[in-house]
């Protein structure tokens, strides 16, 4: 028996995620192998051999593999899952949107946002925002599951995997890619940053120029309050929480954020937690290790200034 990752990527690197799925993976102790799709991913491949804990790695290779499509991924998922009981992946945007149409492929049950494996079939996951950790169990013969990365170490290098590879399935052909609009920053990537910074709508259209400086010194990724960008002062890819990106951070720092229970979802993982708002009774603070009572419009840039 053998566990399969559907391993993540940029088209150039190995994404931190498929490191932390492969620590989660280990739960079953039995081989895992890594699928790479792309359409010239040896690179990726190269890089994804090297992480241990890996057996090996299935490289699936097309041109119309180049942009990833939920339905595609899933048809080269498909094509070797015969030979796994256990399909994980990450619980990201490809994960999320290719291990249910596995499943339904598989015609099995999927377990998601797992955040701790106790193998071979039984799983703790949050539900209601979070506020409750439930322990499930799947009885079906393949188990397909995502993982919330954050919840487990990021495996490191210490391997040398066989890579081979296996045909790409014809494309699914009723889905186009048509174009994608990324938001380019040189911050780190929210999910994974080891510090950040987020902001509530009280910033207002000041969002940006108070918090990117003293994100730049921190080296932190910049996030924010689902109020913050249904206002439009933050692009929808930095909301944090339920129906954000879930992030876990050494240090989150919450600047004008009242502490709602759907925000509060996304950073309950954060080692230390500082919260800065004018109003003492914010619920934010029940849940920070370190609270300001204060105006952020002056607490931020002495901040920044204190930084250096
Ligand atoms: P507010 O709640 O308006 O809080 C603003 C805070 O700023 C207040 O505490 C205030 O005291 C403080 N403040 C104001 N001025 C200053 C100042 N000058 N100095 C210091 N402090 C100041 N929210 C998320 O964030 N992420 C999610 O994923 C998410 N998912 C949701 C899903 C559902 C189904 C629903 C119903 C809601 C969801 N929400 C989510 C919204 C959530 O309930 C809150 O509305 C939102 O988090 C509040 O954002 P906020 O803290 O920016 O705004």
């Amino acid at each position: 028996m053998s566990v399969l990752i559907l391993a993540e990527h940029d088209g150039q690197h190995i994404k931190q995620s498929t490191r932390q799925a492969v620590t989660a993976a280990a739960a079953w102790q039995h081989p895992i192998h890594l699928l790479v799709v792309g359409a010239d991913v040896s690179a990726v491949a190269a890089e994804a051999a090297t992480i241990a804990g890996v057996a090996k790695v299935i490289k699936v290779e097309a041109p119309h593999l180049v942009h990833l499509l939920a339905e595609d991924v899933a048809a080269a998922v498909q094509q070797i899952a015969a030979e796994y009981q256990v399909i994980v992946a990450a619980h990201s945007t490809l994960g999320k949107g290719v291990l249910p149409r596995v499943a339904a492929l598989l015609d099995v049950g999927m377990v998601s946002d797992v955040v701790e494996i106790q193998a071979p079939a039984t799983y703790v996951r949050p539900i209601y925002a979070g506020n409750i950790l439930a322990t499930v169990q799947s009885s079906d013969a393949v188990q397909v599951v995502t993982v919330r990365a954050t919840s487990f170490e990021a495996a490191a290098n210490g391997a040398n995997a066989e890579i081979t590879s296996a045909a790409a399935p014809a494309a699914f052909g009723k889905v186009r890619w048509v174009s994608e609009q990324r938001n380019l920053s040189d911050r780190p990537e929210l999910a994974t940053a080891s510090v950040v910074i987020s902001g509530g709508r009280s910033l207002g259209e000041q969002f940006n120029t108070l918090l990117e400086p003293v994100a730049h010194k921190l080296n932190a990724a910049i996030g924010a309050t689902r109020a913050c960008v249904d206002a439009g002062f933050a692009p929808n890819d930095l909301q944090v929480g339920q129906t954000g990106t879930v992030v876990a951070p050494e240090l989150y720092i919450a600047v004008g954020i009242s502490g709602a229970m759907q925000h509060l979802a996304g950073i309950k993982d954060s080692k230390v937690i500082v919260a800065i708002n004018h109003d003492p009774d914010a619920p934010i603070f029940k849940h920070a290790d370190y609270g300001l009572v204060a105006d952020l419009f002056k607490a931020l840039p002495e901040l920044n200034a204190a930084l250096g």
